[in-house]
């Protein structure tokens, strides 16, 4: 499902910078968490290790997977988990397949026509093949294009242009005097996960969904389109999942439970993340004259595609037909499970994940970041060979079903939850990879240890380190008043996670500390769920040479070595307390800015501003006055974030204290107890009771936004109750989130504690 950015440009002439190299020994911290000595071997072993992954065999290993399509239920989809069980096993891995039955809608009938005034039109729902392309033309065993989760339906109705379809575009329709009850939505792609789109239009009365791909956000707007460029052709079509993943991810059947064969399924009508109106993705060549045929008021020019059109949001005055059909039937997905022993701490186990079904040929997503984990496996083989024996116990992951909703994933989480809540120190996450610049995106308890790794792993282009890079790339893209925060700041910040790929189950559900690692940025895409995402179009446009797999391959195992090695687990709490410290202040700005911008509304509804600049000759709807909010406390949350920031200082010391001497006490067999409390320290932003309204996600620091779906709401019980405006709801969230920093701060100091008895 991974989403890339739009192509950021960054000129690096005239930059010289010494290329990392080999260590130099002598003048070099240990690294964290490792004593001088124990240090020294584990960079040599890691050394060994990135030498070890070739592009080549990258390549080989996505040529094969991506030659025919391979979507959950199809005949290539188990024949790949087979393929990769077999590749494990061969690299020395002990691997299995654990497959579970989920429900996997695939469509019998669509259809989506102009009907009832204006010219007849007939959306042709159909990729045309390539003749270049050569897996293009696999037609027979391609899914159609659609949305998959959504409802059946025929319906026939006025058409209305929503924009991006999120919650504020319905605010502008109403002050436009649009209303979409019992109409059909078109929206464009983007702006929000795509299941937002049919989710909010449900709720604001529509009784269908389109959504299209516009070419000012993906097609010729942003470059040449395919075959001669990369980007979307114009009857290109995203296809994706639509259900309403924010509320729970999974099969829908079988919420919080895994789906094994005789477990208790819901009927299909009860399962709520299914949408509640049909929807049916589109290209812009199907858009075109369905957009054409709309009247009524001109979009906002914010509102305005990249199409040859003016874009009138309508409705109608012709109608649109629109009919999904599926079949709902069970599916088996196939993940394939390896993993390497632990000859110290067995019990303790590191994952590593990236999801191996696609939409179609799925070439850039997932085997891009497939295919480098699947050589990050052949080495860690090859150094077993070579006499290496990791202290604790790493699971490679290959995943199916991810693209539906994560399901594969979260199934498996959900039925191991027992033994992941015991064992899993962290998962470490990747999806599609490509050209460009190192994306961390993590837990911040882990937000040193990820910068550390991407220090020791060379950009291949520039021959920079990857960290250096991106941190480049991040001078360049701040606003000139934070360019030196960037600069000077030790680590890069870490993105927090939301969702679109398979750490949601166990970061969201189960509190393992996770990290979501890949490259990517200066590749241009615009195949993502179609049938161009191949083989062709990977090796003519993206990764071309495959060397960016090698670095992920690098980056993932680096990781997994570091962690899986280390006398005490590198978790560090000071960006961890610093970045709470940014999120309370973010939670108190948010509550004075919305109760400023109601102030000043109703100040201008009083004033009569919105009745003095309406057209006249439109049906203007000013907005209603609104109560003003209450003033919140957030002294709870203030006081917690500062017993953090303190536990961290103390634990900072403590770790000062035992790195000195070359660390010798870190060798220490008395960590065991500091190293439980920070497997832990994730697991204290679970709580039982959940989210309000979605108790699947459980953590009280990340969550996917319920109106955005891809980007993270942090701290999400207290600020989508302000934005909801649901007061009383967010001063019960500040008591909840206060209460789990409390906790961690407790867990931390207790550490420190334990790390000073140690020596
Ligand atoms: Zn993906």
């Amino acid at each position: 499902m991974n989403r890339r950015g739009l192509v950021a440009f960054i000129v690096f002439a005239g930059i010289s910078l010494a290329p990392i190299g080999a260590h130099v020994v002598a003048d070099e911290q240990p690294l964290a968490g490792y004593s001088a000595e124990s240090s020294r071997a584990e960079r040599q072993w890691e050394d060994k290790f990135r030498a070890i992954p070739e592009p080549d065999k990258i390549r080989g290993y996505m040529e094969r997977l991506a030659a025919r399509p391979h979507h959950v239920g199809s005949p290539y989809d188990k024949d790949n988990a087979e393929w990769l069980l077999a590749r494990f096993k061969e690299f020395g891995l002990d691997a299995h397949i654990e497959s579970f039955d989920v429900l996997m809608p695939t469509p019998k009938e669509r259809a989506v026509e102009l009907v009832d005034g204006g010219p007849k039109f007939v959306a042709k729902l159909q990729e045309p093949v390539v003749k270049e392309d050569p897996t293009s033309g696999q037609t027979s065993e391609q899914l159609p294009t659609y949305n998959s989760y959504s409802i059946d339906g025929d319906v026939t109705a006025p058409l209305v242009y929503v924009n991006f379809g999120v919650p504020d575009d319905y605010e502008k329709l109403e002050r436009m005097g649009v209303s979409v009850k019992g109409a059909i939505v078109i929206a464009r792609y983007y702006g929000s996960w795509r299941g937002i789109k049919p989710k909010v239009a449900a709720e604001h009365g529509a009784i269908g969904c389109l959504i299209f791909s516009d070419p000012h956000e993906d097609g010729y707007t942003q470059g040449d389109v395919y075959p001669a460029g990369p980007y979307r052709p114009r009857d290109g079509v995203q296809r994706g999942s639509v259900a309403d993943m924010p509320l729970y991810a999974g099969d829908p059947l079988t919420p919080g439970v895994g789906a094994t064969k005789d477990a208790k399924r819901l009927d299909l009508k009860d399962a709520q993340t299914i949408t509640k109106i049909p929807v049916l993705p589109i290209s812009y060549g199907d858009a075109e004259p369905l957009l054409a045929s709309l009247k009524g008021p001109i979009a906002p020019l914010a509102w305005r595609g990249g199409l040859g059109i003016g874009y009138h949001i309508g409705p109608g005055p012709g109608k649109v037909h629109l009919k999904v059909k599926s079949n709902w039937d069970l599916k088996p997905v196939y993940d394939v499970i390896a993993k390497i022993p632990g000859s110290v701490y067995p019990d303790e186990w590191v994952i590593r994940g990236n999801h191996h079904d696609g939409w179609v040929n799925g070439a850039e997503d997932p085997l891009s970041g497939q295919s480098a984990m699947l050589e990050e496996a052949r080495a860690m083989g090859e150094l077993l060979k070579q006499g290496w024996k990791p202290k604790r116990t790493l699971i490679y992951c290959a995943w199916d079903g991810e693209e539906e909703g994560l399901l594969g994933s979260t199934e498996w989480v959900e039925t191991h939850a027992g033994e992941l809540d015991k064992h899993a120190v962290i998962y470490i996450n990747s999806d599609g990879n490509g050209r460009g610049y190192f994306g961390l995106g993590g837990s911040h308890t882990l937000e040193k240890f990820i910068n550390d790794v991407a220090r020791d792993v060379q950009d291949p282009e520039t021959k920079l380190s990857a960290w250096k890079r991106e941190q480049l790339r991040a001078i360049e893209e701040a606003p000139g008043d934070k360019k030196q925060e960037v600069r000077q700041r030790a680590d890069m910040h870490a993105g927090a996670l939301g969702s679109g790929s398979d750490f949601t189950p166990f970061l969201q559900h189960l509190g393992v500390a996770s990290l979501n690692i890949g490259f990517g940025g200066e590749d241009g895409g615009g195949i993502y769920h179609s049938i161009y995402d191949d083989f062709y179009w990977y090796t003519h446009f993206s990764d071309t040479t495959f060397v960016y797999g090698r670095a992920l391959s690098q980056a993932g195992g680096t990781a997994m070595m570091r962690m899986a090695d280390a006398d005490l687990l590198p978790f560090d709490f000071g960006d961890f307390a610093e970045t709470m410290q940014t999120y309370v202040k973010e939670l108190k700005d948010l509550s004075k800015k919305m109760q400023d911008d109601i102030r000043e509304q109703n100040r201008e509804i009083d004033e009569g501003v919105f009745t003095a600049t309406a057209d006249p000759k439109k049906t203007y709807v000013p907005p209603k006055k609104q109560e003003i909010p209450p003033y919140q406390n957030f002294a709870p949350l203030e006081n917690a974030a500062d017993a953090v920031s303190r536990a961290a200082a103390e634990y900072r010391k403590a770790l000062e204290h035992a790195n000195a001497n070359g660390g010798t006490s870190l060798a220490s067999s008395s960590l065991a107890d500091v190293n439980r409390l920070l497997i832990e320290s994730e697991r204290k932003f679970i709580t039982q009771e959940g989210l309000p309204n979605r108790k699947w996600y459980r953590h009280q620091l990340y969550a996917p936004g319920f109106y955005t779906g891809y980007a993270a709401k942090t701290m999400p019980y207290i600020r989508e109750s302000i934005e909801q405006k649901e007061w009383k709801q967010a001063d019960e969230g500040v008591v909840v989130v206060a209460h789990c920093l409390q906790d961690e701060a407790a867990l931390i100091s207790d550490a420190a504690a334990k790390l000073n008895a140690a020596h």
